[in-house]
């Protein structure tokens, strides 16, 4: 995708104009007489000062859910009571929100910061790259969530891909913030994925029958990575000694295998009812999702835990592990960023996820899941630059709106050509809509490899599908 990016501006008429600037850590940003003119910071390798003057300065540099997670714990949701103690970092580096400071230091708004997208199953890294390196699982919906103890979660047991925010929330709601998954190894193999191109390498090298390998027989060298490296990762022929193992883990003798029993033993006698007595939510939601293909290829049909064909039993530590932004700088329509008295800056924009996806707050609590990247991209192809030229999309239009931000929940005008963008509750698909009607842009499969629902554009050709 980033090489597709490169040869795409290298490609553009006035390429001679653009250049790239590697290992360049903007520090601040120039104005003079009330206008944003440039940038300036340090060079990484180096430590050389440098300064480039611009007639304008688009910031585009990702959220503030990466860095060292100060900001994370700083804006943590109050529906989330305290930031947990044990979290995990799912962005990047630099997801630092600097340049939000540097944003905010020439007159820029900061907004909905605590507006934010954690995963509830984050794992350590095996091979960590930062301090907190997590990564995200995509939690097998036939594996039952228990909290710390061992209890199952619930009344409203936990699954995913339903409703993300929730499962962080329920999980925070606990006495000790973080959960188990337990499964076992037929339900690992079939349904345990991990967000990112790290660990989809069939997807990002387009290797479809490497692809077609993992779905039908299950996805081995995955399970087996993660059970012989992850340290969050046991697993035991019994739950006895499971449980012996999950302490072991955690260093003390918080999970009950009192607990863990009783749970196993109600969600597989469950099962053992059949279909028609499946008074579970759980189960109910998996028989739900099983009637469509894409899904019922990557989930088991009703598995019990304890099954000994299935073995070895597998319990998993989940950790929240931060992940996007849904706030950020606040923008008008046109991505300009918008000072304390609503007023546009002259010469400075925000696009991505560091204006939360558009305005400072568009997605409003939750993120559609992933239309991340179809949101920064749309994002940063359209603001108006310079003010004179035409907005690229049809959909952005509303300059009746222009100067309110998008976070305050501006409903533009529309004609039939024009998007709505409703806030909160946001139809992204109006997004996908103008995107897929776009002749000035290529479609891209933005995909998050555990699968869930999807949605299919209009012309059917790029597919959006959940979770990532
Ligand atoms: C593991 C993972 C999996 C994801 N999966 C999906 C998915 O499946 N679907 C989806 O839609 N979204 C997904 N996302 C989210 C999506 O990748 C991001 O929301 C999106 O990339 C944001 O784009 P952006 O251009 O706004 O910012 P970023 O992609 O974060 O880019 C910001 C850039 O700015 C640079 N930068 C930051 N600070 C400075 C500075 N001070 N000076 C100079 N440069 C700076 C950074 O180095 C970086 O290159 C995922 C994110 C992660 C981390």
């Amino acid at each position: 995708m980033a090489e597709a990016l490169i040869a795409g501006l290298r490609g553009y008429p006035h390429a001679g104009r653009l250049t790239l600037r590697f290992n360049q850590r903007v520090e601040r940003l120039v104005s003079q007489a009330g206008r944003v003119c440039g940038a300036a910071g340090v060079d990484e390798k180096t430590g050389a000062p440098f300064e480039v003057g611009a007639e304008q300065v688009v910031v585009a540099a990702g959220g503030i859910n990466g860095g060292d997670l100060a900001r994370v714990r700083q804006n943590w949701h109050r529906d989330w009571r305290t930031p947990p103690p044990e979290l995990l970092n799912g962005s990047h580096r630099f997801a630092d929100g600097k340049l939000h400071d540097a944003t905010a230091a020439v007159g820029g708004v900061l907004t909905h910061l605590d507006n934010m997208w954690n995963y509830a199953a984050g794992v350590h890294h095996p091979r960590p790259r930062k301090p907190r390196h997590g990564l995200s699982l995509v939690p097998p919906r036939s594996a039952l969530w228990l909290n710390w103890r061992g209890e199952r979660i619930g009344p409203q047991p936990l699954v995913s891909g339903f409703d993300t925010r929730r499962l962080v929330s329920d999980i925070c709601a606990q006495q000790r913030q973080y959960s188990w998954q337990l499964m076992n190894k037929r339900i690992a193999l079939k349904e345990l994925a991990i967000s990112g191109a790290e660990h989809n390498p069939s997807i990002r090298d387009k290797k479809k029958i490497g692809f077609l390998r993992d779905i039908l027989f299950g996805n081995r060298w995955l399970v087996k990575e993660m059970v012989d490296h992850c340290p969050d990762f046991v697993t035991a022929s019994t739950l006895p000694e499971l449980v012996e193992k999950m302490n072991a883990l955690q260093g003390d003798r918080a999970v009950e295998l009192a607990a863990v029993k009783d749970a196993v033993e109600q969600y597989d006698a469950t099962i053992a009812r059949g279909a028609s007595l499946m008074n579970d939510e759980q189960l109910r939601r998996i028989a739900a999702l099983r009637q469509y293909r894409g899904d019922r290829i990557r989930l088991c049909k009703f598995q019990p835990i304890n099954d000994t064909r299935a073995l070895p039993l597998i319990a998993v530590r989940e950790f929240i592990i931060s992940r996007k932004s849904l706030g950020g700088i606040k923008t008008d329509l046109q991505s300009r960023v918008i000072d304390a008295s609503g007023q546009p800056i002259e010469g400075l924009y925000a696009v991505g996820e560091a204006a939360g996806f558009g305005g400072g707050g568009v997605h409003g609590l939750r993120a559609l899941e992933g239309t991340s990247s179809v949101a920064a991209f749309f994002q940063a192809a359209s603001p108006r630059l310079p003010s004179t030229a035409k907005p690229r999309f049809p959909g952005l239009r509303g300059q009746d709106e222009e100067n309110r931000s998008l976070a305050d929940g501006v409903r533009p005008r529309t004609d039939r050509s024009a998007i709505y963008l409703r806030i909160p509750g946001v139809h992204t698909t109006e997004l996908y809509d103008a995107l897929n009607n776009s002749n000035r842009i290529t479609q891209v499969l933005v995909t998050h490899e555990g699968g869930g629902r999807s949605w299919r554009m209009r012309s059917g050709a790029s597919r959006i599908r959940s979770a990532c």
